[in-house]
């Protein structure tokens, strides 16, 4: 029967799906909670969550309910018309980043849509002169794969292909002593990542956000945050620019703010709020009401059940697990909340994770020497006691 299923399947992705994806090693059927059941009816612990999209796990009762109830009443009007839970969604994102009475969003479907927004944002940070014609961002950060995105991505081997992409992007080092050379007043905006998740979970150095309001400010440039792995509580606050104590220019969101339904948003601060005028750009489904629906679902369910608090707990106890293990492949152990990098001692992560998934625990391996962790934020005791577990023999089977 397994062999069956599993053959079927894999030949129908490989002949149908576009090779942009390696054939996958499970089909999956249904979730609940932190769990998920393959086709075969195979359980899995799962401590990846989409990569960091299924806030709430899976078919948690909020999110279901306001979804099923939105798709029942009114799915999508297009822009000529506004919704409550559009209205809604964006009072939430602006009073949880901190925007406040001067913030403004706009919608899209998409982290990728979200930081093309965003770009064109900085283009209009040229000033009357035009002088500001650089964009600055970081070597190894992520961005997304449309060709704006694809432009602020500090990744050459996922750009090379689709060169020329849009201009004037120079990607520098992270440290503080780089962006002090790099910067000047012809540069219209910084991309920062605050913890690059697709890079292995790699942290900035100390003090490189607070230094990086500084220079942006007295240059006049626009401190652009990238939030999109990282924001709405996964890291143990609502954002990740919030460990720093600053305030950025504009920042985008996408992955963890509606639980799987598709959605991005951009949310600019003070006068960045200022920049798009009418007719400047626009998405069809960017902000309808089912999207915006369950955005509002989720937000709700992380603040009522302090799942922003649950993150930095449930993150601590999870990084001691990892520290507690004591075998000679774990290295470091980075990130912050429940974003956690394992950087591993030898290039062994996909066979780690593989080891992991026979145990039936779903992590990820974004490179060679790194294990990537991004649980639901509603982890609790018998979830972590779980991996324990797993990961644990995971490791034993190496
Ligand atoms: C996932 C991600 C993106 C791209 O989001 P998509 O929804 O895949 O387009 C951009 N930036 C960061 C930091 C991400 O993690």
């Amino acid at each position: 029967m397994t062999e069956v299923t599993q053959g079927q399947w894999k030949g129908r992705f490989g002949s149908a799906m576009m090779r942009t994806l390696a054939t996958p090693q499970l089909m999956l059927e249904r979730g609940e909670g932190c769990r998920v059941w393959d086709v075969d009816g195979n359980e899995y612990l799962d401590f990846l969550a989409g990569i960091a999209v299924n806030s709430l796990g899976h078919a948690h009762p909020a999110l279901v309910e306001a979804v099923s109830r939105q798709v029942g009443t009114l799915a999508h009007v297009s822009n000529y018309f506004s919704t409550r839970p559009q209205l809604e969604l964006a009072e939430r994102l602006r009073q949880i980043t901190g925007a406040g009475e001067q913030g403004r969003v706009l919608f899209g479907n998409s982290g990728a849509e979200a930081n093309e927004a965003a770009f064109k944002l900085a283009r209009l940070n040229r000033g009357r002169s035009g002088r500001r014609t650089r964009v600055l961002a970081l070597h190894n950060a992520f961005h997304g794969r449309t060709m704006g995105s694809l432009a602020l991505t500090g990744k050459p081997p996922m750009r090379e292909a689709f060169e020329p992409l849009p201009g004037g992007v120079e990607h520098i080092d992270s440290t503080i002593e780089a962006l002090e050379a790099a910067i000047d007043d012809r540069v219209a905006a910084l991309f920062v990542e605050p913890i690059k998740g697709e890079a292995g979970v790699l942290e900035l150095p100390d003090g490189f956000l607070q230094r990086a309001r500084e220079l942006t400010e007295q240059h006049g440039a626009l401190l652009i945050l990238d939030e999109i792995q990282t924001g709405v509580g996964r890291t143990g606050r609502w954002f990740a620019y919030q460990h720093a104590g600053i305030l950025p220019d504009a920042v985008t969101v996408a992955k963890g703010i509606a639980g799987g339904v598709p959605i991005g948003a951009l949310v600019t601060f003070g006068r960045a709020s200022e920049l798009f005028t009418q007719g400047q750009h626009g998405s069809t489904f960017g902000g309808n009401p089912l999207a915006t629906a369950a955005g509002n679902a989720v937000l709700a369910e992380i603040e009522g059940a302090d799942l922003v608090g649950n993150a930095a707990r449930r993150g601590e106890e999870l990084r001691a697990i990892i520290r507690s293990f004591d075998h000679p492949l774990i290295g470091d152990v980075r990130g912050a909340g429940l974003l956690i990098g394992i950087g591993l001692t030898d290039g062994e992560a996909h066979r780690l994770s593989a080891a992991a998934l026979a145990q039936g625990l779903i992590i990820n391996a974004p490179n060679e020497s790194s294990i990537r962790l991004a649980p639901p934020l509603i982890v609790g005791d018998a979830e972590l006691a779980e991996f324990r577990e797993k990961f644990g023999r995971a490791l034993a089977a190496l």
